[in-house]
């Protein structure tokens, strides 16, 4: 109806898929589904390569650097480059470096995590150390040690910021959910009495880290997730065009749960590739 049809005219924020000169993506639930490629994904990443659209595939797992990642969704059936793969742990490199950069404070940081977090913090100029560093950096690992825990929980009491990649409490695996880097920061929190600040998704920080590493600008760029409560609050948060697939976590009788509401519903990315 006319009216309706105003009220989002008026609002401008509904932009079509021809108007997207940039995607940001969710991987998991979106693109894959316990390392199965969700059908339409493949066909989705070609015609953004084949149209020369600027796209990141976004993950808050830390445990992976891009080259990782690129290679297991090779094996999943998807070709996406290690260059258009944006991980918490580069986010929160580049927020590091950037809080080195704009306040003078020290490039040392202490690191709970994989190669993913550690490549990201030596390529963006840090030293990972356990003497007197800046930092505690906290992210995903499957192998937490209580040594490095008790190190972290010290560093911090003596003065280090302290920083998580990523909020998430569990993690999936084959054999049910594990710990992930929320869980063990609130273990940190508890004997600190310190909270760390959290960089990947739903801090919109994931995003706007993401939009700079391409070039992207808010008002002609979109966000698929498949999670109300992290893609799309944080993709709304951050201006961008939000589309919900439901091939993923949030369920289509959930949305009404919550307080706002995606661009867009799909029922996953194949519904996509028609419209861009
Ligand atoms: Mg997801």
């Amino acid at each position: 109806m006319a009216e309706s049809d105003d009220v989002r005219d008026s609002a401008a924020v509904y932009r079509n898929g021809q108007e997207i000169e940039c995607w940001l993506t969710d991987m998991d639930g979106v693109l894959v589904h316990e390392n199965q490629a969700v059908p339409g994904a493949a066909e989705l990443i070609q015609r953004w390569v084949d149209t020369s659209k600027r796209f990141l595939v976004l993950t808050n797992n830390s445990i992976f650097t891009p080259r990782d990642l690129s290679a297991r969704l090779r094996v999943s059936g998807l070709e996406v480059p290690e260059e258009n793969i944006w991980t918490s742990a580069l986010a929160t490199a580049q927020f590091l470096k950037d809080q080195v950069r704009g306040s003078g404070s020290g490039n040392r940081a202490y690191t709970i995590g994989e190669a993913g977090l550690t490549t990201a913090l030596h390529e963006a100029g840090f030293i990972l150390t356990d003497q007197d560093p800046d930092f505690v950096v906290l992210g995903e690992t499957r192998t937490y040690s209580f040594e490095a825990i008790t190190m972290a929980i010290r560093l911090i009491l003596a003065g280090a910021r302290f920083i998580a990649t990523n909020p998430d409490a569990t993690g999936p695996s084959k054999d049910g959910p594990m710990p992930a880097t929320g869980a063990i920061a609130a273990l940190i929190t508890k004997a600190t009495g310190r909270e760390p600040y959290v960089v990947g998704k739903p801090n919109p920080m994931m995003f706007r880290s993401a939009m700079n590493q391409i070039d992207a600008h808010s008002e002609t760029t979109a966000m698929i997730g498949d999670r109300m409560d992290t893609d799309i609050i944080a993709g709304m948060e951050a201006g961008l065009h939000t589309v919900l697939v439901l091939s993923g976590i949030t369920q289509r009788d959930e949305i009404d749960s919550y307080p706002f509401r995606p661009n867009q519903v799909l029922n996953s990315v194949a519904d996509l590739k028609n419209q861009i």
